[in-house]
């Protein structure tokens, strides 16, 4: 354990997951000899492997943990924020003073809003769990919302033998963040592993039945599955935050810092929602396991920075996610919504990078589906290109015989 100043007050961090544990150990790699307070109600655990092979992977032992002079208040609640005290008040009763405030307290499944019948969701290991047990060969599952997480899901499902339908409201899968054309990708992948995909038609009621549950669907359609599983987004936990009359809107409202309306009280990760200076200042919130983990190093760095002369740089990563659904794998990075235009490089493998440009010619987002990691290069020399706010020619972009990388010798914008 390193030498602590254990007189000094602690940073307290709420939520043991990606985020607040990466935050607590970047605050030793900082160089921070105070105490480090991690609440949380749940172990710090991964949550990508949950909707893929359904393992639990921790992030870290508590070995680790103590080794880092972290305190760890396992399963224990914060339940209020005192702003003005600097205290965060916990379910057992305790009061924690604090120096600087971590809120990194994720989101939680969105459900669906009515009932009639049993349905899962998929956030957390216990919900993984509980769901696993129900999947076995020729189980009816009927997954709700054509998402990320649906879909891993769906994916997983039919590997294990299960005969699945997606239920999608949209015109078309993963709506949200994807290009048409990759998730076009994506479906045709499940067609042909024998998902059937319906979009275009919402679920308008369930109802429990002798042999399962029946679903109606709103073209005057039913179904009828053994497992109903909603994957229809994620709210995030901002409940502490609002409380105390902190800034929210539809995450907890944070500055490039991290920093929240309330002073030495800062978010990140999924709860967050932040402006991000590589567009425009636009608000986001992400739900994205890479940046929950740098939100986390930032947020640390934000909070030593208080204390720094030398101040703290705005928080400018590219978002980035990743999919893993049946034997393909999906990549995004930057922001396809923000793109005013496509261009399209077909590789000789037949595998197309989807390329988003603003009006200007900067290049904002990149996306691509493939078998394995066939995507995995392509789309980090994007994200080199969309971090240096980069104008490939648009021809050179669609040609395959011109490599990515000499492309990052384009001109950046002003
Ligand atoms: C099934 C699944 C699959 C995913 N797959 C991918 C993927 O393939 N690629 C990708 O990029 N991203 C993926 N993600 C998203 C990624 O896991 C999240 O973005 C990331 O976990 C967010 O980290 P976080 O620390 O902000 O929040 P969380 O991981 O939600 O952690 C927040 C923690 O805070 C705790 N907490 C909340 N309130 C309190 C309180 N008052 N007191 C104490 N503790 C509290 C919660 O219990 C939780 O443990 C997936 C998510 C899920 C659910």
């Amino acid at each position: 354990m390193p030498a602590m100043n254990s007189a000094s007050p602690a940073i307290v961090i709420v939520g043991a997951g990606e985020c607040g544990t990466r935050a607590a150990f970047a605050l030793r790699e900082e160089g921070w000899d105070g105490r480090i307070v991690l609440v949380g109600t749940e172990p710090p655990y991964e949550r990508p492997p949950l909707s893929k092979t359904g393992e639990y992977k921790l992030i870290c032992g508590g070995a680790a943990l103590s080794e880092a002079g972290i305190t760890f208040l396992a399963g224990v609640e914060a339940t209020g924020v005192d702003t003005a005290g600097h205290a965060l008040e916990l379910d057992d009763g305790r009061r924690l003073p604090y120096r600087s405030l971590l809120l990194a307290t994720g989101a939680r499944a969105r459900r669906l809003p009515f009932g009639g019948a049993p349905v899962h969701v998929l956030r957390s290991h216990a919900d993984a769990a509980a769901l696993r047990a129900k999947l076995a060969p020729g189980r009816r599952v009927a997954v709700i919302g054509g998402g990320f997480i649906g879909l891993e899901l769906a994916a997983s499902a039919a590997a294990l033998g299960c005969q699945v339908t997606v239920v999608e409201l949209g015109p078309r899968l993963m709506g949200r963040g994807v290009p048409a054309r990759v998730a076009a990708v994506m479906a045709g992948r499940h067609v042909r592993m024998g998902v059937d995909i319906r979009c275009g038609t919402g679920v308008t009621g369930l109802a429990e039945t002798a042999s399962g549950v029946t679903i109606t669907l709103a073209e005057g359609t039913a179904l009828e599955a053994d497992v109903v599983v909603a994957g229809v987004g994620a709210v995030p936990e901002t409940s502490l935050a609002w409380a105390a009359g902190i800034e929210t809107a539809d995450g907890v409202v944070v500055d490039a810092r991290f920093a929240t309306s309330a002073p030495d009280v800062f978010a990140a990760g999924d709860c967050c929602r932040y402006p991000h200076p590589l567009y425009d200042g636009r608000l986001l919130r992400l739900e994205s396991w890479r940046a929950a983990q740098e939100h986390g190093a930032a947020a640390a760095r934000a909070m030593l920075g208080q204390t720094r002369l030398s101040g703290v740089e705005p928080y400018a990563g590219v978002p980035w996610f990743w999919s893993d659904q049946h034997d393909y794998t999906l990549q995004v990075a930057g922001l396809a919504s923000a793109a005013a235009r496509e261009v399209v490089r077909v590789r000789p493998d037949g595998v197309e990078i989807w390329f988003g440009l603003a009006d200007g010619g900067r290049l904002v987002a990149a996306a691509a589906a493939g078998p394995g990691n066939s995507v995995a290069k392509d789309i980090r020399l994007a994200e080199m290109l969309i971090a240096r706010r980069a104008t490939p020619d648009p021809a050179v972009l669609a040609d395959p015989a011109a490599a990515l990388k000499s492309v990052l010798r384009s001109p950046v914008a002003g």
